[in-house]
């Protein structure tokens, strides 16, 4: 028996609706997805004691450390930074954490750009994790004066600003209560990206004076 014409079309018709119908839904659904993503995130420490040595690992694996390994506030933050694709830009007054500082190395061992300012007085202690930074080829600057390079922010590929009270010491992230805020809102991260900028010319080693002006 032949299908009238007429149902043929209409049955094309409806196909052509559907597929119309899910590919919306999909653009929908993709651009929800992305609003989430792009909400502030809040993280507030102290954190509990945790080890974050499998996620530096290049390849998944145990570690018998005796330590516990769930999720807390300063593996989430491990985690972001070792996002970083092309760049990490950290400017923290204080950088003496092990396990902040080793993520730092492993993200700058990938071959991403990791550029660190911090401040000079607190550099100079032993705790200070910027000596090895250097010998790891990270280019780090500091401020030449005696007021405090007292930011704590980085920026990951230039577009997620993790800003807050926190040090990057195990004071801060086991025993303080601080908190880090998570923001991919465009204009306050350019702003972000324009101080970070600033101070990395204004802190740049050629422009030092080792000498009082006369
Ligand atoms: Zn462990």
């Amino acid at each position: 028996m032949m299908v009238p014409a007429v149902l043929v079309w209409r049955g094309v018709v409806a196909l052509a609706g559907l597929t119309l119908a899910a590919e919306g839904l999909y653009y929908l659904m993709r651009y929800l997805e992305r609003l989430r993503e792009r909400r502030p995130r809040v993280l507030f420490f102290p954190a509990p004691v945790t080890c974050v040595r499998p996620l530096l690992l290049a390849a998944p694996g145990r570690c018998d450390c005796g330590l516990s390994h769930r999720e807390s506030a300063l593996s989430s933050l491990a985690r972001l930074l070792l996002s970083a694709r092309r760049s990490l830009d950290v400017c923290v007054f204080s950088i003496s954490s092990q396990e902040l500082s080793s993520t730092v190395l492993v993200v700058h061992g990938r071959g991403v750009r990791v550029r660190v300012v911090t401040d000079s007085d607190f550099m100079a202690l032993a705790c200070s994790q910027v000596g090895t930074f250097r010998k790891a080829g990270i280019e780090v600057r500091h401020d030449q004066d005696t007021s405090y390079m007292h930011h704590k922010f980085a920026l990951i590929d230039g577009s997620v600003l993790v800003t807050g009270s926190l040090n990057w010491s195990a004071q801060g992230i086991f025993g303080n209560k601080e908190n880090v805020i998570i923001i991919k809102n465009t204009d306050i991260v350019k702003a972000f990206v324009q101080e970070f900028e600033q101070l990395w010319n204004e802190y740049d080693p050629t422009k030092y004076s080792f000498s009082p002006q006369k």
